[in-house]
């Protein structure tokens, strides 16, 4: 039997900043607890002032050590900042692995900074339905920025931008970075692009061809993207990408975007959450549904009135 959780303590802590809570509250997502409805509608009066940053980007494109770089340069500007970095390729109990791979000791003792990881494999709602709650936490905690990061490969890297109010794309100098971006989709998906590892030959070029094709993407023509240039590793441009997350905010709340964007992501989020509800009661029934399928195959059911009859039973 599962501990009992005080969901209003909890909450409160939180609330006033202490890591633990905040790490049992994003433990509670990352486990899919049944207490999370009631964290949930606890934390809402509490959240919509975090700026939401996504990363994304090849691995080995610098974003672990670009996070970092980030992070040094918020904090001297007085932020309160969190990290979380997803892992859609990995299950829940993956968390100390992932633990490894967020390398931010820097960062580890300041006490206005949150570094937390969560897998989200096997969770029902996949990162759609488990990043929102786990970024509300975070939020409601006092996080003026959070950075979101995703490891691992897959789909993931497109995904993130659904998560995020401002998305940062990172490329690195090389041949056929450009083309490679374009194949992902990710020139769509960029309001920020980050040229990392500038001191490799290269990074003018791949600044050139990036300009173009962002140049011809249908977007939005009241927002540019930028392409900034930086050395992660010295902290090189840290400080210009800071300036454009921050113009780009500014930008989203004047254009009237953020909200329109925050409401696509409550939508993902509240679909999400239904077929994961939806999945989940089909689970139970899953007696109910071989009984289903083999009238089906003898030809006494068809496949659509089979569906109608288990949705009826599920709701
Ligand atoms: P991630 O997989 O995208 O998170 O990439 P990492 O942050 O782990 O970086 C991958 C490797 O690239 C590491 O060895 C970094 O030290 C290195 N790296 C990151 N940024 C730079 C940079 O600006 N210049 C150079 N030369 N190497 C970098």
């Amino acid at each position: 039997m599962a501990r009992a959780i005080d969901v209003p303590d909890l909450i409160a802590r939180a609330r006033q900043g202490q890591a633990a809570a905040v790490a049992r509250l994003i433990s509670l997502v990352e486990d899919d607890s049944p207490a999370l409805p009631e964290v949930s509608a606890a934390l809402a009066p509490h959240t919509g002032r975090a700026h939401i940053v996504g990363l994304t980007g090849s691995p080995g494109v610098g974003k672990s050590t670009s996070t970092s770089a980030l992070v040094a340069e918020l904090r001297r500007r007085g932020k309160r900042v969190a990290v979380l970095a997803i892992d859609p390729s990995s299950p829940f109990s993956g968390g100390a692995l992932l633990g490894d791979r967020v390398r931010m000791s820097e960062h580890d003792t300041d006490p206005d900074v949150f570094i937390r990881s969560m897998a989200s494999r096997g969770h029902l709602g996949g990162l759609a339905g488990a990043a929102p709650q786990a970024l509300r936490v975070l939020d409601a905690a006092g996080c003026e920025v959070v950075l979101v990061e995703t490891v691992g490969v897959g789909q993931s890297e497109v995904e993130v931008a659904g998560v995020a109010d401002t998305t940062l794309v990172l490329l690195a100098p090389g041949m056929g970075d450009g083309i490679q971006a374009a194949k992902a989709g990710i020139l769509e998906i960029g309001d920020i692009f980050v040229i990392n590892k500038a001191d490799r030959d290269g990074a003018t070029t791949t600044r050139r061809e990036l300009r173009t094709m962002v140049g011809m993407r249908a977007a939005d023509d009241s927002w540019t993207p930028p392409i900034v240039l930086t050395v992660a590793t010295k902290g090189e441009g840290a400080e210009e990408v800071v300036d454009e997350i921050t113009n780009h905010g500014d930008h989203l709340r004047s254009s009237g975007e953020l909200t329109k964007r925050r409401v696509a992501r409550a939508r993902r989020e509240i679909e999400a959450l239904a077929l994961a509800s939806v999945q989940r009661r089909l689970g139970e029934f899953g007696a109910g549904v071989q009984e289903l399928a083999v009238q089906v195959e003898a030809g006494a059911l068809d496949p659509f009135a089979a569906a109608n009859q288990l949705l009826g039973a599920s709701s």
